[in-house]
C-alpha cells in the first residue's frame, strides 16, 4: 500500500513527500478509508504509531475541498506540548493547501493569549486546544464553533486522566450534532466507552 492509493489530492500528497513519509502506517492503512467514507471512529493506538497523520491525513483531504473560510475542524489534546507537536505536523502536511491552523495552549504571557484570539477571529481552519484554555476562549466570546465539521479527541484516556471531562462535555455542548467525530485513546477503559457513547455516532472501532 503507498499514499497514492487514498487519491489524495495534489497539494496534500505534495505535503505527505515533503515530510518523507512514503508508506502508511498499519492505523493510517485502515483508519484514513474510514474517514474519508464520514465514519465516526474509536481508535484504539499508542504514541508512535502514525495516529496523528492517521486522523489529519483524511481530514486535510475533506477541509480542503472545503471553502477553507471558517474553522471546520477542532482537535482536542491533553497537553501543550501535544497541541504545538500536532500543529506542526498539520503545517508541514498541509503546507501547500491553503489551510490554516493553531495551537491553543493554556499558560504564556497576555501577548500568548491575544495571539490566540487573533488567530481564532481570524477564521483559522483547524483550532488543536487543550481543553481548558479553549473554554476560556468560548466564554469570552471570540470563538464560535457552530461551524465545526470535525472533532477529534487525541489521546483521551489521558485528558480524562487530567480531570478535562467535564470541560470536553461543555465544548461538545457548543458543536453541531451534525458533524463527525473521532477519538483517539491508547487505552480503553469503561468511561471511555461511557464518553463515546455520548459524544460519537455509531463509531466503527480500530485496535492497534
Ligand atoms: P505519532 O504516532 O502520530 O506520534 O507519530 C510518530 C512519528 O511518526 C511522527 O514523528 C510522524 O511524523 C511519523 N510518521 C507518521 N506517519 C508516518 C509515515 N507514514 N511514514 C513515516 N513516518 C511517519
Amino acid at each position: 500500500m503507498t499514499f497514492n492509493d487514498f487519491n489524495f489530492n495534489d497539494e496534500l500528497s505534495e505535503g505527505i513527500s515533503s515530510m518523507g513519509y512514503s508508506t502508511p502506517t498499519p492505523i493510517q492503512g485502515m483508519a484514513i478509508p474510514l474517514i474519508l467514507q464520514g465514519k465516526d471512529l474509536i481508535a484504539c493506538a499508542q504514541t508512535g504509531t502514525g495516529k496523528t497523520a492517521a486522523f489529519l491525513l483524511p481530514i486535510l483531504e475533506k477541509v480542503g475541498r472545503s471553502e477553507k473560510k471558517h474553522t471546520s475542524t477542532l482537535i482536542l489534546t491533553p497537553t501543550r506540548e501535544l497541541a504545538q507537536q500536532i500543529d506542526q505536523q498539520v503545517e508541514g502536511l498541509a503546507y501547500f493547501t491553503g489551510i490554516s491552523s493553531i495551537a491553543v495552549f493554556g499558560g504564556g504571557d497576555g501577548h500568548v493569549y491575544e495571539q490566540q484570539r487573533r488567530g481564532i477571529q481570524n477564521n483559522v481552519n483547524i483550532i488543536i486546544a487543550t481543553p481548558g484554555r479553549l473554554i476560556a476562549h468560548l466564554t469570552s466570546g471570540v470563538l464560535k464553533l457552530n461551524q465545526v465539521d470535525y472533532l477529534i479527541l487525541d489521546e483521551a484516556d489521558r485528558m480524562l486522566d487530567m480531570g478535562f471531562y467535564d470541560d470536553i462535555m461543555r465544548i461538545v455542548s457548543y458543536l453541531p450534532k451534525e458533524r463527525q467525530t473521532l477519538l483517539f485513546s491508547a487505552t480503553m477503559p469503561p468511561r471511555i466507552r461511557t464518553m463515546a457513547n455520548k459524544v460519537l455516532h455509531n463509531p466503527e472501532q480500530i485496535n492497534i
